[in-house]
């Protein structure tokens, strides 16, 4: 097995590293009201799933 020649440096690792990023997964736009939201969940800015609207806005105040 192929051995490093040299140890990284402090500024190499770090320099390779400005690179890693955490990314969102399973966001998507509503459909209806174009807000980012989780796919396959009930869009919490207007209540639709699937083109339907499963949720009232009201109702979600009420509860509150
Ligand atoms: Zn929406």
């Amino acid at each position: 097995m192929a051995v490093p020649f040299r140890r990284t440096s402090k500024t190499a690792k770090r320099m390779r590293r400005t690179h890693f990023k955490l990314s969102v997964s399973g966001l998507v736009k509503c459909p209806n009201c174009g807000a980012m939201i989780k796919s396959h969940n009930v869009c919490p800015m207007c209540g639709y799933y699937n083109g339907k609207q499963v949720v009232s806005k009201k109702a979600e105040k009420e509860d509150k």
